[in-house]
């Protein structure tokens, strides 16, 4: 048995229940057979005594930072004790909340539900491979310490798929693979991959703890890893452990899906993240580049989210999954996650040092026209965050998104600058990733931390008025770009012609277009495809030269100075404004009228790119360089 155990310094504050009701281990049998038509099947028995119960379907869920447990694909309940059908109620004000009387002489519940897939969800599958997320299969009894109730997973698989969790295997002689039993916590921490064309790379041979790479992917080229990418990724493991110093897991699996038919995104665990990619990101260089620092990012969260984690997050742990949370601190969760994330894909080779500052790049750029920004502080992107994930493309700009992840990592850049120039360059950002999240490790643990303890660790690593710092550029409404954390490293950002290499493979993969720093303004589309929705215009700055000719977000751009759209011609529209005098002329479609918006711009393409400044050390270079001794 499992349990995330509490760090002494916060154990008097999250002590946990007894879940003294439930003495046996609850049965929860998952046949993902039919995975292929989106369907899984759950069987589930509960222990229980007569008398009303609660059955609870988890709410908030960890890492996803609001309440999005998939409530709405829960279908086909039905509730038997010893075979006798019992009538449940969802409460009207809890809807992820079901009222139950177990029946007088009942020892047990029987469930039986199915859920259904899509491809957004976190549990997932297409016709070659599945990810299966364990809180979106199951119900558990709302008691005191639900937390510790213990589960006996098991997962039925198509014939011939293989599959990887971190959870240890069981001795069970189910039908399918049978699972150890484990707390909840540690449960819903645990997702499984599963897949035809599936491969295991291990990156620490021989070594404790160990450390997996698992791919399945929708066909078999797309999980051909070439050396040098393990390489890459061998590197990871080393330098994360040179910048924290200590692991908090006993095993770490780095579950890897490669689907064009599966949401790309990443979701972080204790002891694996839940990584998922366009099918061909480990064999396409374009692919490649939009993949990026996406394992490292949540590999770092083992330590930087999972282990250490805002007080107002630890929910699945102080009390169950349905109460709600407080995301302020998100800046630090996710926003240092990014800037650890990036930094250590410098340090390990997934990026080179010229994109690793290409992408430092771009990020400012970006930040630097979230027109939002002059009303809403960055904080309040992580206080909303809940609600920004979800946040419309149009007029993004203007509401501002989950900014929290890319400013932040300019924040902290900045602070590592500051470490740096006040300690003389003897302390750094890795001094306060020792301290804050590095020994003693060992098995899974939680340690809360407030907003102060964040100022006094940094505190610690060098004297400074950072709770003064944090208000200004956090707290505060910061209107001004956040350019600080550069030009202390000894950069300038400046705005060039040539577009980066991370915005043209951007551009590639996604299909959106990036008029971001020149009209302001991102179109759908190289109007090509010859689909309705080429050329509609996702978003546009305000302030920005389209913005004041009257262009608005979801109209669609039908022609450039008289010829069909095409993002190639809208660029040569760019290089001719630049060399005239003469407006460029958009006819916009807006739902069912025309109208030609004449944009007064001549200052051509324009991209973000920084520009090395000699009057100052340059601090990313050494920031983004590896740090680990080299593999043996
Ligand atoms: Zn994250």
């Amino acid at each position: 048995m499992r349990f995330p155990r509490l760090a002494a310094a916060a154990a008097t504050a999250l002590v946990l229940g007894s879940a003294s009701r439930l003495t046996a281990a609850i049965s929860l049998a998952v046949d993902a057979s039919d995975a292929p038509r989106k369907i899984f099947h759950v069987r589930e028995t509960i222990p229980a005594s007569p008398g009303k119960l609660t059955l609870v379907y988890p709410k908030y869920i960890p890492g996803e930072h609001g309440p999005t447990g998939p409530i709405t694909d829960l279908v086909g309940l039905k509730i038997t004790a010893s075979g006798k059908p019992v009538p449940w109620q969802r409460q009207p004000k809890e809807m992820w909340s079901f009222d139950v009387t177990v029946p007088d002489g009942a020892s047990s519940l029987d469930l039986a539900f199915d859920y259904v897939a899509t491809a957004e969800g976190w549990t997932t599958s297409t016709a070659q491979l599945a990810v299966v997320n364990w809180w979106t299969v199951m119900l558990y009894p709302e008691v005191p310490g639900a937390n510790e109730l213990s589960f006996a997973p098991s997962l039925k698989l198509p014939a011939g798929w293989d599959h990887a969790t971190s959870l240890r295997a069981g001795r069970g002689s189910g039908d399918g693979v049978t699972f150890a039993p484990v707390s909840l916590v540690t449960l819903i921490d645990s997702p499984v991959l599963a897949g035809a064309h599936f491969k295991t790379v291990d990156l620490t041979p021989g070594q404790q703890p160990g450390h997996w790479l698992h791919i399945a992917g929708d066909s078999v080229a797309s999980i051909q890893i070439s050396d040098a990418d393990v390489a890459v990724y061998r590197r990871l493991v080393a330098e994360a452990l040179a910048l924290f110093g200590a692991r908090h897991y006993e095993q770490y699996h780095f579950l890897l899906t490669l689907s064009d038919h599966v949401s790309v995104n990443g979701l972080e665990h204790h002891e694996s993240s839940d990584n998922r990619a366009a099918e061909r990101s480990l064999i396409d260089p374009d692919a490649k580049k939009v993949l990026g620092t996406l394992l490292s990012h949540e590999y770092v969260h083992s330590w930087n989210g999972k282990y250490r984690r805002p007080a107002g997050l630890v929910s699945g742990l102080s009390a169950d999954y349905q109460p709600p949370v407080d995301s302020r601190l998100l800046w630090v969760y996710e926003g240092l996650t990014e800037y650890w994330g990036d930094v250590l894909g410098g340090r390990s080779g997934i990026r080179s040092p010229e994109l690793y500052r290409e992408n430092v790049a771009v990020i400012a750029g970006n930040m630097a026209r979230q027109a939002g920004r002059a009303w809403r502080p960055l904080e309040d992107t992580a206080t909303a965050a809940q609600l920004l994930y979800f946040g419309r493309p149009e007029w993004a700009s203007w509401r501002r998104g989950v900014d929290f992840y890319p400013e932040s990592e300019l924040v902290w850049l900045e602070v590592d600058s500051v470490i740096r120039q006040k300690t003389g360059g003897k302390k750094s950002l890795d001094d306060f990733a020792h301290a804050f999240h590095g020994a003693p490790g060992g098995a899974p643990a939680v340690k809360p931390y407030s907003f102060d303890d964040v100022v006094a660790a940094l505190q610690a690593v060098a004297p400074n008025d950072w709770a003064g710092f944090f208000r200004e550029r956090i707290v505060d409404v910061a209107p001004a770009p956040p350019f600080r954390g550069i030009e202390a490293s000894g950069w300038r950002v400046v705005y060039g012609e040539t577009k980066p290499d991370l915005v043209r493979a951007g551009e590639e993969e996604s299909d959106i277009f990036d008029f971001w720093q020149s009209l302001g303004i991102v179109v759908k589309g190289d109007g090509t495809s010859g689909d309705a929705g080429d050329g509609i215009i996702r978003d546009v700055v305000p302030g920005m030269p389209a913005a004041e000719a009257g262009v608005g977000p979801a109209m669609r751009l039908v022609a450039v100075n008289g010829r069909r759209y095409s993002a190639k011609g809208l660029l040569e529209a760019l290089r001719e404004a630049k060399a005239g005098s003469a407006p460029i002329e958009l006819l916009v479609e807006n739902v069912d009228t025309f109208k030609t918006c004449r944009v007064d711009y001549h200052g051509g393409e324009k991209y973000p790119h920084l520009e090395r400044d000699a009057s100052k050390p340059d601090l990313l270079t050494p920031i983004g360089s590896a740090k680990a001794p080299p593999a043996k």
